[in-house]
């Protein structure tokens, strides 16, 4: 404290100082040696106090051996030192140095500067200049080998993740403003009133409808009349469907996916390189990747709370239940709820959710892709930049293990697609369920009836 407050003062009036310096007790003057030899720590004074040159009273610099000086009498003092200089002065040896005439007499300054403490022991030797140097020198060469080291997304890098973002951004609603536009979801509760067919259907229903929490009873479910349907000939489901059509959910969520897959196109014309595909390759690539990118890009909206799709209103929250109302079974909802839970607990940034995406959409190894080596290039890119992305941007410890864990995901999706294929096409076999989807659906899906 006490060393505080005398340094406080130092500056305020070089006079003071003077005077202190002489008299001060040399324990005092060590520690101020050591503190005052610091760079300068412009926090520790008073800001209010000007700080003035001790020996010419222009404006100081900081600590210069000992002593607050300008630059000039830092540099005077030091080049005096080194030379060994014996000044004499031309007049009566006292001069008032002031910043104007501080070139007038040396000998007067050089004392000036003892005089408020300056000293020559602060002033490093030559070596030690080198060594200092050395120091530095050797800092900055570990500090930029460290930053080399550093795993950093490159320029590029960053751009493609940018384009990807807004590619994303474009082709993702999370208003669900669009979904009013679709045919409206009817579910079994509602279908329960409208038709007036045999209880043994609506019984089977109601059971359905109560829906305990996903998992709890599949069996009922899996064994439930949807997949009787499902699994039942063609000509025996269509005739029951004469008195009774169950898939209710099938009109809303054949819109939903349609549109859904005009928003995944969207999305992968906006992929850096998609375009330089030829239109062969990428209508490959769209037809056998959209219905994983949809799973993929669904999981915004899915919720751990109660196992749904919460897209808005009640009316647009999909639950397992709203898609076996459009002709899926458990064979597909069961490891797609799974799936949509483990990509959740991941907690990917947007960044990965739409690289995940984009890898997803460009896998070479897609049925009907001819210039392979290019999709793969492109992948590659991107898989580049996830890692890099995941090793730079994502702490620990959600990044461990985080890009394996995605690629896993990847593979968990071709089973779902296949899945989700075979079922389609059982759907897409019955007139009457196929003339519910859409053209777009009927293209990418594939249309069995033709
Ligand atoms: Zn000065
Ligand atoms: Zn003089």
């Amino acid at each position: 404290m006490a060393e505080s407050c005398s340094m406080s003062e130092i500056p305020s009036s070089w006079e003071i100082y003077q005077q202190n310096v002489a008299y001060l007790p040399d324990a005092e003057m060590e520690i101020m040696a050591a503190s005052t030899s610091l760079p300068d720590p412009a926090g520790e004074f008073d800001r209010n106090v000007p700080r003035i040159c001790g020996v010419c009273g222009d404006k100081a610099t900081g600590f210069h051996f000992n002593a607050m000086t300008c630059e000039g009498c830092k540099g005077f003092f030091r080049r005096s030192m080194k030379r060994k200089a014996m000044f004499t002065c031309p007049f009566n040896s006292d001069c008032k140095i002031t910043k104007d005439n501080r070139r007038h007499c040396q000998a007067c300054r050089l004392k000036r500067c003892i005089d408020i403490g300056m000293m020559k022991e602060f002033i490093l030797t030559d070596e030690e200049v080198q060594r200092k140097r050395e120091m530095i020198m050797k800092r900055k060469e570990e500090e930029a080998l460290k930053e080399s080291m550093k795993p950093k997304l490159s320029e590029e890098q960053q751009n493609v993740i940018d384009i990807l973002l807004e590619a994303h951004r474009k082709t993702y609603d999370p208003t669900y403003s669009d979904f009013t536009q679709f045919r409206p979801p009817v579910r079994s509760s509602e279908d329960q009133r409208l038709t007036r067919s045999s209880s043994v259907l609506t019984q089977g229903f109601s059971s359905e409808d109560s829906s305990e929490p996903f998992g709890s009873s599949p069996d009922s479910v899996e064994h439930g009349m949807f997949s009787n349907l499902m699994l039942s000939e063609p000509e025996e489901s269509a005739s029951m469907s004469i008195n009774f059509s169950p898939l209710t959910m099938l009109p809303h969520l054949a819109d939903l996916v349609s549109y859904s897959i005009q928003k995944v196109i969207g999305f992968a014309k906006m992929i850096p390189g998609f375009r330089d595909l030829t239109a062969e390759d990428q209508i490959a690539l769209l037809k056998s990747s959209a219905i994983e990118v949809i799973m993929l890009r669904s999981n915004q909206s899915f919720t751990l709370e109660d196992m749904s799709w919460n897209c808005g209103s009640n009316d647009f929250k999909y639950k397992v239940s709203d898609v076996t109302q459009a002709g899926h079974n458990m064979e597909l909802l069961e490891p797609l709820v799974k799936f949509q839970v483990g990509l959740k607990k991941l907690n990917l940034h947007e960044e990965e959710h739409v690289l995940l995406m984009a890898i997803c959409i460009l896998s070479p190894d897609r049925p009907g892709v001819q210039d392979t080596t290019l999709v793969e290039t492109l992948q590659d890119r991107l898989s580049n930049i996830l890692q890099s992305y995941i090793r730079c941007r994502h702490p620990p410890p959600g990044s461990r293990l985080l890009y394996a864990k995605m690629i896993q995901k990847l593979a968990d999706l071709r089973s779902l697609n296949e899945e989700h294929s075979k079922q389609y096409r059982c759907l897409s076999f019955q007139p009457e369920h196929s003339m519910q989807l859409t053209p777009l659906v009927l293209e990418v899906f594939g249309n069995e009836i033709s």
